[in-house]
C-alpha cells in the first residue's frame, strides 16, 4: 500500500491512488517496512515530540549509511541548508556560489542569511554547475585579499560554494574541491536529492565541509517532511545540534547563549525515517532497475535525451528526467493518460526575487534545460506494469512502433 504523506512542493507529486486504472504519480513515498511499528511505539510510549530515541537512531543510521562522523536531524531540507551555510561561516553581505538550475530552497537558504547568491550556469548534458565557468569566474572576477576571496566588482567576500547534486548526479567534485581549496572557500553540498549517490566511492554529502539531506514527500526516503546535516567535524556537529535546539545551554534552566532555531525533527517523524533508511538499499536497487528499463525502452526516440552521469559518479537515480524540444506537448500528452510528469524548475535568474543577482553564463544553458526537460514517474515502489505503461505512452507520443 502506498500512503501519500504530504503534498510535495519540490518536483514530486504526492497524490496516490489505489484504483485499478490509477494515475501513476511522479514520485511518492514507499512505506513498506517498519514504519507502522516504530510510529506505534512512539504513540504507545508518548514519545512523539522533540526528544526520543528515534531521533538519535535515525541520525546514527544516516551517518553510518553515508559514512559521516555526525548527522544532525532538522525539520526539513531547507532548514538543514540554512544552518549548514551559517555553520560554514556565511554572513550578511557575503556571496555564495550556487548553480542557476536548482530548487528555490538552495537560493532561499543563502538569502535567509542576508547573503547574496552568484548563479553559475549548468552544463548541457549533466545539468550540474559548469566548473569551467566557475573556475574562470573565480580566477578573473575575484581576487585574494588577506586570505579572503573578494569579488572585484563590489568587494564582497565569496564565503561558500554550494553545489547542488541535481537529480542525484554530481558535478566533477574532485575538481570543485581542488578549486575551493585553492581559494580557501568551504564547500556545502546541497545533496538533498542525492542520498545514496557516490562520487569515486564516497557518499554525496560527505565530500564538502557539510552536507544536507531532505526527507520531503518526493525524495528517495521520506519522513513526510524532514532533513539532516552531515559533517566529519565534531565542533560543527555540536554547534549544529545546539542551533537546531534553540541554542539552549546545558542544564535545567532557560538560558540560551545565542540566537538559535527551533529546527528539530520530532521523534515520530524520525521513527518513520529510521524505517525508511532500513529500506534504502532496496530503493536504490529498484531505482537502478527502473532507470535501466527507461533507458533501454526510450533511447533513440525522436530527439529524446537522458541526463549524462558524470564520470566517477554512481547516481541514486532519484527522478528520471528526459530532454526533448517537444517537452510541453509531451507533458500534456502524458497527463491526459493519467501519467504524472513535471517540467523542471524555473531557473533562479528568472524568479522575481533573484533576477537582479549575478548570473555567470555564456549561453543560458539552464534556460534551455528548463525549457526541454520533463520528469517522468520514478517512485521507488513503481511497479513493472506501471513502467511498461509509461514507456508505452512515451513511445506512442513519439510515433514509434509499440513493443
Ligand atoms: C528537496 C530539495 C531541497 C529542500 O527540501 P525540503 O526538505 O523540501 O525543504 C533543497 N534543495 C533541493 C535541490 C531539493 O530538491
Amino acid at each position: 500500500m502506498v500512503i501519500a504523506l504530504v503534498s510535495a512542493d519540490t518536483l514530486g507529486s504526492a497524490s496516490a491512488s489505489t484504483s485499478s486504472f490509477a494515475s501513476i504519480p511522479l514520485s511518492v513515498p514507499h512505506l513498506a517496512g517498519n514504519e507502522w511499528k516504530y510510529v506505534k511505539e512512539c504513540l504507545d510510549t508518548g514519545w512523539i515530540s522533540s526528544v526520543g530515541a528515534y531521533v538519535d537512531r535515525f541520525e546514527r543510521a544516516l551517518a553510518d549509511f553515508v559514512g559521516a562522523r555526525h548527522a544532525i536531524a532538522a525539520v526539513n531540507g531547507t532548514a538543514a541548508l540554512h544552518l549548514a551555510l551559517l555553520l560554514a561561516g556565511v554572513k550578511r553581505d557575503d556571496c555564495v556560489v550556487v548553480p542557476n538550475l536548482t530548487f528555490v530552497a538552495s537560493a532561499n537558504a543563502i538569502a535567509y542569511l542576508a547573503a547574496e547568491p552568484i548563479f553559475i550556469d549548468v552544463t548541457p548534458d549533466t545539468w550540474q554547475m559548469d566548473l569551467e565557468l566557475l573556475e574562470r569566474y573565480l580566477d578573473e572576477q575575484c581576487h585574494l585579499h588577506d586570505g579572503r576571496l573578494i569579488r572585484k566588482a563590489d568587494g564582497r567576500r565569496i564565503a561558500a560554494i554550494l553545489p547542488v547534486h541535481v537529480l542525484g548526479n554530481l558535478c566533477e567534485m574532485g575538481r570543485l574541491l581542488d578549486l575551493a581549496e585553492r581559494y580557501g572557500i568551504p564547500v556545502v553540498e546541497d545533496s538533498t536529492e542525492a542520498l545514496g549517490s557516490q562520487y569515486r566511492g564516497r557518499s554525496a554529502g560527505t565530500l564538502g565541509m557539510l552536507g544536507t539531506f531532505s526527507f520531503n514527500g518526493n525524495k528517495i526516503i521520506s519522513t513526510g517532511g524532514g532533513g539532516m546535516i552531515v559533517t566529519q567535524e565534531d565542533a560543527l556537529a555540536q554547534r549544529a545540534k545546539h542551533l537546531t535546539t534553540t541554542a539552549k545551554a546545558p542544564g535545567h534552566g532557560y538560558f540560551h547563549d545565542e540566537i538559535g532555531y527551533n529546527y528539530r525533527l520530532v521523534n515520530v517523524l524520525a521513527a518513520i525515517g529510521l524505517a525508511q533508511i532500513e529500506q534504502l538499499p532496496g530503493f536504490l536497487d529498484a531505482n537502478l532497475v527502473r532507470e535501466q528499463h527507461y533507458r533501454r525502452e526510450l533511447s533513440g526516440l525522436g530527439d529524446l535525451e537522458f541526463q549524462s552521469i558524470t564520470p566517477g559518479v554512481k547516481s541514486n537515480h532519484w527522478l528520471c528526467t528526459v530532454k526533448t524540444r517537444r517537452a510541453p506537448e509531451m507533458i500534456t500528452y502524458l497527463q491526459a493518460r493519467q501519467i504524472d510528469c513535471r517540467p523542471f524548475w524555473v531557473p533562479m535568474n528568472r524568479l522575481p526575487m533573484y533576477s537582479a543577482f549575478e548570473y555567470v553564463n555564456r549561453a543560458d544553458v539552464a534556460g534551455k534545460v528548463y525549457r526541454d526537460c520533463v520528469s517522468i514517474p520514478s517512485s521507488s515502489g513503481l511497479s513493472h506494469d506501471e513502467m511498461v505503461r509509461v514507456c508505452h505512452a512515451v513511445r506512442e507520443f513519439f510515433g514509434s512502433k509499440l513493443r
